[in-house]
């Protein structure tokens, strides 16, 4: 890896596992959305639902690339 190229240092970094949001009621954390929405052509929001208790809850999220309707 000595012989590694520069790189941009504004690559945004991804998403992680660690990134996936807890809870808020037993802190369990999430696995999976249960569903996706537009709310604008730059913003998602991510509907969760706890396994553990049931507890439902919406994140939002700012996409940088415009996603291509079909
Ligand atoms: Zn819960």
């Amino acid at each position: 890896m000595s012989a590694a190229a520069e790189v941009l240092s504004t690559v945004a970094p991804r998403p992680r596992c660690s990134d996936l949001p807890s809870c808020p009621v037993c802190a369990d954390s999430m696995v999976a959305a249960e569903a996706s929405a537009y709310v604008s052509d730059h913003v998602i929001s991510y509907l969760w639902t706890c396994d553990n208790c049931g507890y439902g809850f919406v994140t939002k999220h700012a996409v940088k690339q415009r996603i291509v309707r079909n």
